[in-house]
């Protein structure tokens, strides 16, 4: 069997320059992260405030932590400073909530929206129109602590591969669009798409950045699993 680090440097070995890998750790152990972080790895996925923060009491402070669950707005203010990356902005009210937030506590938050271009009515996030909208009207201009850096999507969850990659380019045509609409947009680059089983597809779609679980750590013990 092989252990972490052989799988990490596999899966780079897999990634076009520029594309960097997010190792998704939850519900992974901190020895799991520590061995990963010994093999260079430093950008890692969270998903639960709670999680996040023991984790990061208990690794090095170099590590880039981005969070990629469903945020609760009462949460938001735990999360605020502890984060790279915020991927799962999915309604305009956590945004304002994360942008008060950080004014508050004199931070400016990187954040990624969330569009939901999958066919199954459980994910979150915006639809590709409401985001245009949001970025046609210029919504953005009212935030005061808060950089949208880009887009995060999942594909649907299907074998099917032709519907999956079509969903990873709906994401990457969005993200034309929206740079096509509001041309003095800045550093609205990133699009993180691209799980364990779909990440070739994404990277195929022009993704920039993976979130890559299951393949490095193995499957997780989530918590209804455990005794
Ligand atoms: C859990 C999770 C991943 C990682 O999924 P794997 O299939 O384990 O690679 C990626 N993105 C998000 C948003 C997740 O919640």
């Amino acid at each position: 069997m092989s252990t972490i680090a052989e799988r990490i440097k596999a899966i780079r070995a897999t990634l076009p320059e520029g594309v960097e890998l997010v190792a998704v750790s939850k519900f992974h152990p901190v020895e799991a992260i520590r061995e990963a972080y010994d093999a260079g790895q430093r950008s890692f996925g969270e998903s639960r405030i709670q999680e996040l923060a023991e984790k990061t009491h208990a690794l090095p402070s170099d590590i880039n932590w981005h969070f990629i669950g469903h945020l609760q707005t009462n949460k938001v203010r735990r999360l605020i400073g502890h984060a790279t990356l915020i991927e799962s902005i999915d309604s305009e009210r956590l945004l304002h909530i994360v942008d008060r937030e950080s004014e508050r506590a004199g931070v400016v938050s990187r954040v990624l929206m969330q569009v939901h271009v999958a066919r199954e009515e459980t994910k979150f996030g915006f639809s590709p129109e409401e985001l245009l909208d949001f970025f046609r009207q210029r919504r953005f201009e009212s935030l005061r602590a808060t950089h949208i850096c880009g887009l995060m999507a999942m594909a649907s969850n299907t074998d099917d591969t032709a519907r999956i990659l079509d969903d990873f380019r709906r994401v990457a045509a969005l993200r034309d669009e929206i740079l096509a609409a509001v041309p003095d947009l800045r550093g609205f680059d990133i699009l993180s798409m691209g799980m364990s089983d779909d990440y070739p597809l994404a990277i195929e779609a022009g993704s920039t950045h993976v979130r890559i679980g299951t393949a490095i750590f193995g499957l997780r013990d989530y918590p209804e699993n455990l005794p």
